[in-house]
């Protein structure tokens, strides 16, 4: 087994057990690399490191798709969003390349979860909701606006 070929850390963060999004980090049959494979309808694998600012022209230069990483601090979850057509590109968001067997990841930079709401407002700084904050807020979700009022009293 070639050495620097672990899993990445930062794999573990995103590809949580029943994550929403279906992320899992699997080693690319071709080539034995460990990517971060997409396991919805179409299966599609993702070289380990995340593409932002000067390296997202590296990656148009070289011409390979780019996927955007949105990560939900609240849920410690993160979706992609496939910016394939896209013109359109953040140099602050967070973005994948497809993994293309043979090729060197442009980058290998670990994924960092970014730290919530920038802006103090009226929530507690830093906090993160617990279970209890988001079966709340899902049963407040689900109540009819009516029943609410009632409720509220
Ligand atoms: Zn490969």
């Amino acid at each position: 087994m070639p050495t620097g070929n672990r899993r990445p850390l930062w794999l573990r963060t995103v590809c949580t057990p029943g994550n929403l999004a279906h992320l899992k980090a699997r080693r690319c049959d071709g080539c034995a690399q460990w990517t971060l494979t997409c396991e919805s309808d179409v299966w599609e694998s993702y070289d380990p490191g995340v593409i932002t600012g000067a390296d997202l022209t590296v990656a148009i230069i070289l011409d390979r798709p780019l996927t955007r990483l949105e990560w939900f601090p609240g849920f410690g979850q993160a979706r992609l969003i496939d910016e394939h057509m896209s013109r359109t590109l953040d140099p602050k968001a967070t973005y994948l390349t497809l993994h293309r067997c043979g090729h060197t990841p442009i980058s290998l930079t670990p994924f960092k979860p970014p730290k919530r709401a920038v802006t103090k407002n009226t929530w507690k700084s830093d906090a993160e909701p617990t279970i209890e904050d988001i079966k709340a807020f899902e049963r407040v979700w689900k109540t009819p606006l009516s029943r609410l009022e009632q409720t509220g009293k």
